[in-house]
């Protein structure tokens, strides 16, 4: 796959806030590549840098295998969607669609082809004519999209841009941009803070934190191996398990992280036989959270770290889960569904039969 971004050392420096700091990142053209983090972590420096509309403390940009770094906004092949989307309100919706043709004074008949294609392909035919204000949140966010398409970019930047939108709104578009990117097979780069967001979209993701990436990997690596703390708790529901805690239950010293989906729970009475397979845990049900399709129950558990329990609500049997609250329970989970975090990669004890990959002979049959 050729190379659509290449950053190498760099670097951002505002005083002494370092918002990109000696970042090394390839991005593959035609991907969906999400950077996620917490507000500040330095995606938007990033962004901005990417764009020409900064310029960096140190280090490299190339576009295409070019080096643009050091040229202007207008001399690289990419463009920006930005969260307020900034369409011109006075301008027809084709109007504000052909801006960026005519700024580049592209004739008349061919602008108005491109439009409409560009209109097409973000599912707003025969909207031409409308106004902005005439239009729907999610209808202009579209509008901010097919402004960008028209140009036919190399590469487009999207920062946060359905962040204004609500919650069902930005679930509908988080799947219909990844349709609109699989067919014009753009290079999309896309800011979020939103974990689900990342998750729902992405070919690959880069966790930022404090302006570096803290990992890199697929929405499901992200998810099911979480490299550091920062990670697990950041994507999904963290349940660390460390120290005296990690001893006790898990029997060894380290990091461990279980989700939520993994864990069950059990009433005090029902303990499993001891079996060298699982991890087993006793605790106290401090909250049930009823969340329509699944419910999460909060648990302190006796040996002292606090884990969240979901429950998927297949059927409608919620009540003896809300029952539990301040009850006694016992948390089981595989020992195979334990992520160990930062370097100590070996699950002690019992099995770690589920990681280890299966020699050639076992699959023959
Ligand atoms: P994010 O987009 O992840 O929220 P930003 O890239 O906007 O983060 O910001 C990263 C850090 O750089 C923050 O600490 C922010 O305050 C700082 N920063 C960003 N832009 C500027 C600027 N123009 N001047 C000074 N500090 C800035
Ligand atoms: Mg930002």
């Amino acid at each position: 796959m050729p190379t659509a971004i290449s950053l190498r050392g760099l670097s951002k420096h505002f005083g002494d806030v370092k918002a990109v700091d000696d970042l090394d990142l390839d991005i593959a053209d035609g991907e969906f590549f999400s950077m996620l983090g917490p507000s500040g972590s330095g995606k938007t420096t990033v962004l901005r840098l990417i764009a020409g509309f900064e310029q960096p403390t140190a280090g490299r940009i190339e576009l295409g295998g070019k080096d643009v770094t050091g040229r202007p906004p207008f001399a690289r092949d990419v463009n920006t969607v930005f969260q307020d989307y900034a369409i011109f309100p006075h301008m027809s919706v084709r109007q504000n669609v052909e801006y960026g043709l005519r700024v580049k004074r592209v004739p008349r008949a061919d602008r108005r082809a491109r439009a409409e294609e560009a209109l097409a392909t973000v599912r707003l035919e025969g909207y031409g004519d409308r106004r902005p204000h005439q239009l729907s949140g999610g209808q202009r966010q579209r509008v901010a999209l097919a402004r960008a398409l028209v140009n036919r970019p190399q590469v487009l930047l999207l920062d946060e841009p359905l962040g204004a939108l609500d919650l069902k709104l930005r679930r509908q578009m988080q799947i219909e941009l990844k349709q609109i990117q699989r067919d014009v097979g753009i290079t999309f780069v896309f800011v979020t803070h939103d974990q689900e967001e990342a998750l729902t979209m992405s070919d690959r993701i880069a966790v930022f934190n404090e302006g570096r990436i803290e990992q890199l990997a697929t929405p499901v690596e992200l998810y099911e191996q979480p490299a550091s703390s920062f990670v697990a708790g950041f994507v999904g529901t963290s349940n660390l398990l460390e120290g005296p805690v990690a001893r006790d239950v898990v029997g060894s010293d380290g990091q461990f992280v279980v989700r939520p989906e993994k864990v069950s729970m059990l009433a005090p009475a029902d303990a499993p036989a001891e079996d060298g397979e699982h991890c087993v845990a006793r605790g106290t049900v401090r909250e049930v959270v009823y969340l329509g399709a699944a419910t999460h129950s909060v648990v302190d558990l006796d040996a002292g770290a606090t884990l969240t329990v979901a429950h998927q609500n297949t059927d409608r049997s919620i009540d003896a889960a809300l029952e539990r609250r301040g009850q006694q329970v016992l948390l089981v989970w595989s020992r195979d569904s334990l992520v160990p975090l930062g370097g100590n990669d070996a699950v002690p004890a019992g099995s770690t039969t589920g990681r280890q990959p299966s020699s050639p002979e076992e699959n023959t049959p």
